[in-house]
């Protein structure tokens, strides 16, 4: 008699759900059908692992912990507490930090609480300018950060697309800020940390690092830690690190107090120990060997894939990559960005529309996280950038397209067991 395995608790919440609530359940299916037949090529996306989703779909997000380990106003946090100690000590040995705080619930809730710890309103901050690569929160007048602060963009150099250094420190000299933010959302280069503390140290500045996108690729040794050069660093643990969608601080023993106290009471309430606890896998599954040749081989797929799309006739900003991402234009072709991004998705292939940096002009920006995590490799790098090119150029029916997208990624699903 054919033995029929024992469903797991996630296939029997699945199952329950179909009956209880078909429409919701069918939205799932239909979200996990897009992500495992398209090409997933936003640079923040990635696949988590069905260890990081148990975590996530578990009873702890029943329970209520406001405060710290050891320290909460709710009782019965014993053992959410021990979750939490141990995504702390998994954060600290991973990044080699004196202190971390897990509980932001997103990278944009980390920069917020990192400017509260050290910030006053009305400071004047020098970050990386919003159509260079800046995040909303490093003083878009439509955020919180540019509403609060006093924000002054640095740029990149339109003949490299390197970061202006000197630039940054002319404009530290003048503005004397009271603090200074690297990180960007597109800038495909390392960031020369040492470089920053020394113009922040020249000014009396804090150096506050936004490192939300190469934080994974730190965590397996693929870029340059940030953490023995900043006052606070900035994080988020769904990018390339693969974890929960959420953030986390890394500091010194110095700024520890004002950070925890940042975050809770002052900017967050309870935390989401359910994405805590998830947090603690994903810092495990970090801290793995394995987790490093991923990180070198998401970089590999990146210089890859630039260097295929060069060959499809885009232009690469700063002429490849160091990092997870690329960021291109397909001027050459005759395509405007949210043209050429709209010629992709009928194809299957999402990715986002990006500032460049000079004379307002707007690329593509891409990352390999979500596809390396997929198992495609070099050889897949060139095809992806085929599709593109055919996709753009308008060679190909998108239906077409649409297919071949799915042929590849039918030989690398995110989730083998739920194919
Ligand atoms: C993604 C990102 C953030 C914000 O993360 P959310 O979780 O979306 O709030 C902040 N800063 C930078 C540089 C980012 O790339």
């Amino acid at each position: 008699m054919p033995v029929t395995p024992a469903p797991s608790r996630a296939e029997a919440a699945t199952d329950a759900l179909m009956r209880q609530d078909p429409e919701i359940a069918g939205i799932l299916l239909g979200e996990a059908r897009r992500q495992s037949t398209g090409l997933q090529l936003i640079a923040a996306e990635n696949f988590t692992s069905p260890a990081v989703l148990a975590a996530l779909g578990s009873p702890l997000v029943n329970k209520y912990a406001e405060g710290y380990p050891g320290a909460r106003h709710h009782g019965g946090c014993e053992v959410v507490d021990l979750a939490e100690r141990v995504a702390t000590e998994r954060a600290k040995a991973l990044f080699g930090a004196d202190h971390a705080n897990v509980q932001p619930h997103s990278g944009s809730a980390a920069v917020l609480a990192a400017y509260a710890a050290l910030l006053r309103p009305g400071d004047r901050v020098l970050a990386m300018g919003l159509r260079e690569g800046g995040h909303l929160t490093h003083g878009s007048p439509a955020n919180f950060s540019g509403r609060w602060f006093d924000f002054t963009g640095y740029g990149v150099r339109e003949d490299t697309g390197l970061i202006d250094y000197d630039r940054v420190r002319d404009l530290a000299r003048e503005l004397r800020p009271r603090a200074i933010v690297c990180g960007s959302i597109s800038y495909p280069r390392h960031i020369d940390y040492a470089l920053f503390r020394e113009i922040a140290d020249e000014v009396d500045a804090f150096l506050i690092v936004d490192a939300a996108h190469p934080i994974g690729l730190v965590a397996g040794g693929a870029a340059p830690n940030p953490v023995p050069y900043a006052d606070v660093v900035c994080a988020t643990t769904h990018k390339v690190l693969r974890g929960p969608r959420g953030g986390m601080l890394l500091c010194g023993a110095r700024s520890a107090d004002r950070v925890d106290r940042a975050v809770f009471p002052f900017t967050q309430g309870g935390a989401q120990m359910h994405t805590v606890a998830a947090k603690a896998v994903a810092f495990g599954e970090a801290a793995a060997p394995a987790f490093t040749g991923y990180a070198h081989q998401v970089v590999a797929n990146a210089r890859a894939l630039a260097a295929a799309l060069a060959g499809q006739g885009l232009s690469v900003a700063t002429g490849g990559t160091d990092t997870h991402l690329v960021t291109a234009d397909a001027a050459g072709l005759g395509l405007e960005a949210t043209a050429a991004r709209g010629r992709l998705a009928v194809a299957g292939i999402v990715l986002d529309v990006c500032g460049l940096g000079h004379g307002g002009a707007r690329g593509l920006r891409l990352g390999t996280a979500a596809v390396t995590t997929q198992g495609m490799r070099e050889p897949e790098m060139a095809r992806v950038a085929a599709l593109m090119g055919a996709a753009l150029r308008g060679e190909e029916q998108g239906a077409r397209l649409r297919e071949a997208v799915a042929e590849l990624t039918a030989d690398f699903p995110p989730y083998p067991a739920l194919a």
